[in-house]
């Protein structure tokens, strides 16, 4: 099963994609999250990401595609993946869909996890991430153990530099520009599913359980 992930930043796609992948036993590709560990590693596709990431810009298109299609292609993502954070641009979306049609395969589902605005930019300054795990708390809604310290591996929790109010507000207009039309993209295609992103976290994995059985 291939499973992509829509919506905006900070609508819950990590969270619902890593309770996906958990039960359908297929891996959790998010582009951020490898962009993040190449930062952290000091790479030079991380020192290149980052210019665009600390700006709420997205990274350049033909480098994203190529490290999306390089992960995809391992072993693990034989049975399907769910992808998170990607594609965000129509363009990366054909690239996806050409390499897929070569190997006689499609994407299943498209599942557009649905925020306002207005409940995001109040999200994002409670989230706090792992810097070693990539796991995701929020202040209120998904608090750690223990304040400032990660559940699954005990490093300690960060507020993202690009999820500070002023860099969200420019996330958001990148997504409303630059991805908002994927949602036509994949409605063309048959495959979009809407859930509401509104509600408690469990309530939102139910209803994609539910359209993916
Ligand atoms: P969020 O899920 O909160 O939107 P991500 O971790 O998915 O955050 O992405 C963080 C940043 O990484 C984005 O703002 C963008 O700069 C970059 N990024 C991640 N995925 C992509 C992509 N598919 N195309 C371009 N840039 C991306
Ligand atoms: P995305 O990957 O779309 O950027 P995340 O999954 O990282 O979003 O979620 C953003 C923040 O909101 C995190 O702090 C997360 O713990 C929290 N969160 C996720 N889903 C919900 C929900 N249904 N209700 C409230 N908070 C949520
Ligand atoms: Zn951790």
């Amino acid at each position: 099963m291939k499973i992509i992930m829509l919506g905006a930043p900070g609508a819950g796609k990590g969270t619902q994609a890593k309770m996906i992948a958990e039960k359908y036993s297929i891996p959790h590709v998010s582009t951020g999250d490898i962009f993040r560990a190449n930062i952290k590693n000091g790479t030079e596709l991380g020192m290149e990401a980052k210019r665009y990431m600390d700006e709420g810009q997205l990274v350049p298109d033909e480098l994203t595609v190529k490290i999306l299609l390089d992960r995809v292609a391992q072993d693990d993502c034989k049975n399907g993946y769910v992808l998170d954070g990607f594609p965000r641009t129509i363009p990366q979306a054909q690239v996806l869909d050409e390499a897929l049609t070569k190997l006689g395969e499609s994407v299943d589902y498209a599942i557009d996890v649905n925020v306002p605005d207005e409940n995001i930019v109040k999200r994002m300054g409670g989230r706090r991430a792992c810097v070693t795990c990539g796991a995701t708390y929020h202040i209120e809604h998904v608090p750690p153990k223990k304040e400032g310290v990660c559940d699954k591996c005990g490093s300690e929790l960060i507020l993202r530099d690009d999820d500070k109010p002023e860099t969200v507000k420019k996330r958001l207009s990148v997504y409303h520009a630059q991805t908002q039309p994927l949602i036509e993209y994949y409605t063309n295609k048959g495959i979009l599913k809407t859930v509401d992103g509104t509600v408690d976290m469990m309530d939102v994995f139910a209803s994609i359980v539910e359209i993916l059985g």
